[in-house]
C-alpha cells in the first residue's frame, strides 16, 4: 500500500478551512492544506476587515450552540496568537416586533439564555438616533455577546497556530481534482499528485463546481463603506455599535461604526442590482460605480440620513448559497472519504472557528459537540 503524504488535505483555506486545518493540528492528526490563492485573499468569501458576530441567531435557533463554541474558540485562539481577533461590542437586531426575524432571535434567546437587552422603540429612537423612520411597531433587542469578528486577522492566526503544530499549508496550489481510488483519496494539482486519508472541501464559492450532492449558488455581493455627512463621531462604533436593521420581513440593512481601520461599514442583505448569481472564475472583480450601491444608496438617506448616499469604498465578496440557507456540513453521501464544507449562505464567518471544530470531530471520527443533522449534506435529496 503506497505511503500517504497526509491523514487530511483541505482544499480552500479561507475562514472554515484555515480553522479545520487548527483544530485538526491542534489534535496532532497530520494535516495539509491547499489554497488556489495567497491565504488569506481578495477572491473568495472572508475579505474586507470585520464581520458580525452573533450569538442569538435569526437564522436557525441550532446555530446558537455553534456561535457559542465559535467564540470560546476564537476566544482561545487570539490567547493563542496575542491577537486581537473578537471584539464584544453587542450587535443590536431592529425590527418589527411580530416579524420572523426578531420571532427568531427571541426563540434563539430563550432557547440559549443569551444575554440581551430588549428595547421599546422610543429607547432604540433615543439611543440611537442615527437609525431614522423605525416603524412604531420595532423593537430592538442588544445581544451583549456579540460584536464581530476580524476576519484576515482570524485566518492569519489560524494558519500560524496550524502551522506552529506541525501542519502545512501550500497556497497559491489549485486543486484540479479529488479522486477516491477506495484506498485513499488522490488530491491533484498541477505540480504532483498528494495520497491522503480524507479530504474536506472547503473551497467556498467553488464549491459550486467541486461537488454535485447540494445545488449551490455563487453570488456576488458587494462590501461598502461609508462616511459621516458632517458629525463622524456620531458613527464611531462606540456611538453606532454593530446592528441588523430587519426593515420589513424580508430586507435587511447590516453594519457597524467606523473602526480605527475602516469607515463605517454598511450593506444590504438584498439588493436587485449588485446581487447575482456568478461563476466565481468569471465574474467581475472590480465594482460598478453607481450600480453596486443603487439599491442602499437609495435607501440610506431615508434609513440612516446622516450618512453620505455613496460609499467611500467598495469591493466585491462572493457568498455560497444554499436552497434553504443553511451550511452544507458533512461526509458526502457516496464518498465517505470527502467531507462537504460550504454553503455559508452569507453568515457563516462568525461560525468559522467551531465550524473547524466541528469537521475536525468528523474527520477523526468523534462525537459532535453539538447536533448539526440540519446541515445534512443528503437533506435536499
Ligand atoms: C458582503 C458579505 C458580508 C458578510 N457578512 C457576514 C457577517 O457579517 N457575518 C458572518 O458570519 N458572515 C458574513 N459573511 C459570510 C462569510 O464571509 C462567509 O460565510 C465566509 O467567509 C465563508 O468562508 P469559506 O471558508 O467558506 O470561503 P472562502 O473564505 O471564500 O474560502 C474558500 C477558499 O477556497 C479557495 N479555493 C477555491 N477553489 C480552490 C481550488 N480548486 N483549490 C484550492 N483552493 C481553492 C479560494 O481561493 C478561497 O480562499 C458575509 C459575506 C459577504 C460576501
Amino acid at each position: 500500500m503506497a505511503v500517504k503524504d497526509a491523514d487530511v488535505a483541505i482544499v480552500g483555506t479561507g475562514a472554515w478551512g484555515s480553522s479545520a486545518l487548527w483544530r485538526l493540528a491542534e489534535r496532532g492528526v497530520n494535516a495539509i492544506a491547499f489554497d488556489a490563492q495567497s491565504v488569506p485573499n481578495v477572491y473568495g468569501s472572508s475579505h474586507g476587515h470585520t464581520r458580525l458576530f452573533r450569538v442569538a441567531c435569526h437564522e436557525h435557533v441550532d446555530l446558537t450552540p455553534v456561535a457559542r463554541r465559535a467564540k470560546e474558540l476564537w476566544l482561545d485562539l487570539s490567547a493563542d496568537q496575542g491577537a486581537d481577533l473578537l471584539h464584544e461590542t453587542g450587535v443590536l437586531s431592529i425590527g418589527p416586533e411580530d416579524g420572523r426575524a426578531i420571532r427568531n432571535v427571541r426563540k434563539a434567546v430563550a432557547y440559549a439564555g443569551v444575554d440581551v437587552t430588549t428595547y421599546t422603540i422610543d429607547e432604540v429612537r433615543e439611543k440611537f438616533p442615527q437609525h431614522a423612520n423605525l416603524g412604531d411597531h420595532y423593537i430592538g433587542i442588544m445581544d451583549h455577546e456579540a460584536g464581530f469578528v476580524r476576519a484576515e486577522a482570524s485566518i492569519r492566526a489560524a494558519v500560524a497556530a496550524a502551522t506552529a503544530r506541525g501542519a502545512r499549508l501550500f497556497d497559491r496550489t489549485a486543486v484540479l481534482d479529488v479522486i477516491d481510488d477506495g484506498d485513499a483519496v488522490i488530491v491533484r494539482t498541477g505540480a504532483r499528485d498528494f495520497r491522503v486519508g480524507q479530504v474536506i472541501l472547503s473551497s467556498g464559492a467553488w464549491m459550486t463546481k467541486m461537488q454535485d450532492v447540494v445545488p449551490l449558488k455563487a453570488v456576488r455581493a458587494p462590501m461598502l463603506w461609508w462616511e459621516a455627512k458632517d458629525a463622524p463621531e456620531e458613527f464611531s462604533l462606540k456611538n453606532f455599535p454593530a446592528f441588523i436593521r430587519h426593515y420589513d420581513d424580508q430586507h435587511t440593512l447590516w453594519g457597524h461604526g467606523s473602526t480605527p481601520e475602516a469607515p463605517v461599514k454598511l450593506g444590504p442583505s438584498f439588493d436587485e442590482h449588485s446581487r447575482m448569481v456568478v461563476d466565481p472564475d468569471q465574474t467581475l472583480r472590480g465594482v460598478r460605480p453607481g450600480v453596486d450601491w443603487a439599491t442602499v444608496g437609495s435607501i440610506l438617506p431615508w434609513a440612516v440620513p446622516g450618512l453620505q448616499s455613496a460609499p467611500v469604498l467598495a469591493a466585491p465578496c462572493l457568498v455560497t448559497e444554499s436552497p434553504d440557507m443553511q451550511f452544507v456540513i458533512g461526509r458526502h453521501p457516496d464518498r465517505s472519504r470527502i467531507v462537504l464544507a460550504g454553503g455559508c449562505s452569507g453568515h457563516g464567518f462568525k461560525h468559522a472557528s467551531a465550524v473547524g471544530e466541528l469537521l475536525a470531530q468528523i474527520v477523526s471520527g468523534e462525537e459532535l459537540f453539538t447536533d448539526i443533522a440540519f446541515m445534512r449534506p443528503d437533506r435536499f435529496r
